[in-house]
């Protein structure tokens, strides 16, 4: 009998119970905007900074609206504008050359390994194109962050981190965001917290930290702020920073308090389903697992895997052989970018030369989304059904040649 999986890839754990109850709370008493308290109130935003600053272990947290907010108020922190470049990844997400559009400066792309983090090497030869360096840990895949830092601290790059897909990630035992000058997390649905839309932005830099919080939206309400500088940071920065409103919201804090205190737990949920996916594709001929380093804490919130130097045509008949028993597999090598799938040869308002070694590896790259809604089971099997199709479209190639 042939095996099929029915369930779904893109259905998240429902929201807690107690930040259901939190949340009604804030809507039964209307005061959503952040900076709305009753007397002697703290609002759930100011809470939710607290905590997730602890959480990582930041001097600072700022709520905002989404990630890619984040990303770009860091880029404006660090005075990044019009004519400046910015060093990113050529495999990431859209909204990460978007923050960099957003300020008005233009993108320089650097490679990826097999790995799938960034290239070192390619990184170094362009470390004096610029003085700003926004990193994605795309698909939580995190580099050598000692040689990383060592190199960029060397040229004078300052380190933003996109930790979208590294929220409770780790190297070295350092939560991820927290080697750079700025770490960028996202509450979007498909990330590690689920707030629908929301982000944080934290640092133990004082006057980013407040410039970060007047960017943001502000007004002259920063001292309500618990997990911002005292207000002698604020000083000047009052007056010559504009307000480019994005804030986050009681009603998003409040789902959001919850997940953050159960994060290591949900993260841990993470990392079983991920490797029993891990073991069950194993050794599969034509199959290449991306190996993950010693020093690296993961959140397996999706896995990857490389069909190095398949034909375009044999890709696409594993997915859809995937596909056609339940599997939803995405393919970032496909000539056009489909749904989350786009890479920097897609972005056309920015300027790139074809990146060689980057495309081969671009070509091969699979991935699949792992909600926790699937159970170790689903897992088992699912890397069952990947299993037999890779293999099967594999003989096939091996007996035409
Ligand atoms: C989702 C994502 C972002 C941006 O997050 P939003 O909250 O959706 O703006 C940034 N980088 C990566 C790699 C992402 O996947």
């Amino acid at each position: 009998m042939t095996e099929r999986f029915t369930g779904s890839f893109t259905q998240q754990d429902p929201i807690p119970e107690a930040g259901i109850d939190a949340a009604l709370a804030v809507l039964r008493h209307g005061r959503l905007h952040r900076y709305n308290t009753a007397p002697g109130e703290v609002s759930e935003t100011t809470l939710l900074e607290q905590e997730f600053a602890a959480t990582v272990g930041a001097k600072y947290c700022l709520a905002v609206a989404s990630g890619g907010y984040a990303m770009g108020t860091a880029l404006r922190a660090l005075g990044v504008g019009p004519g400046d470049t910015v060093l990113s990844n050529a495999f990431t997400l859209a909204p990460v050359p978007g923050a960099i559009a957003s300020v008005g400066a233009t993108p320089v792309f650097v490679g990826v390994t097999e790995a799938l983090t960034i290239d070192l090497d390619d990184l170094e030869e362009k470390l004096d194109q610029t003085r700003v360096l926004l990193l994605s840990h795309m698909r939580g895949h995190i580099c050598d962050m000692d040689r990383l830092m060592a190199m960029c601290d060397a040229a004078g790059v300052q380190v933003v981190e996109d930790c979208a897909h590294t929220m409770g990630a780790a190297w070295n035992g350092v939560p991820s965001g927290r080697h750079g000058v700025i770490g960028c997390y996202s509450c979007q649905t498909y990330k590690h917290v689920n707030s629908g839309e929301g982000g944080f932005l934290v640092t133990d830099d004082p006057h980013l930290a407040a410039k970060s919080v007047m960017l943001s939206g502000s007004y002259m309400l920063f001292e309500r702020h618990l997990a911002a500088p005292p207000p002698e940071a604020f000083a000047d920065l009052k007056y010559t920073t504009p307000n480019i409103s994005g804030r986050m919201d009681n009603l998003r804090a409040a789902i959001l308090r919850p997940q953050v205190a159960d994060l290591a737990t949900q993260c841990a949920r993470w990392n079983e389903r991920y490797y029993a996916l891990e073991a069950g594709l194993r050794d599969t001929p034509g199959l290449h697992i991306v190996e993950r380093a010693e020093k690296e804490t993961i959140v397996g919130s999706s896995i990857q895997f490389l069909l190095l130097d398949w034909a375009a045509e044999r890709v696409i008949e594993v997915i859809d052989r995937c596909k056609a028993r339940g599997v939803e597999l995405k393919w970032f090598g496909a000539p056009e970018p489909v749904a989350f799938t786009s890479r920097y040869d897609s972005w056309r308002y920015v300027p790139s030369t074809p990146m060689v070694t980057s495309d081969r590896i671009l070509a091969g790259v699979v991935d699949m989304r792992v909600p926790l809604t699937f159970s170790l089971g689903d897992c088992a099997l699912i890397a069952r059904i990947i299993r037999s199709e890779v293999s099967a479209v594999y003989q096939l190639t091996a007996a035409a040649e």
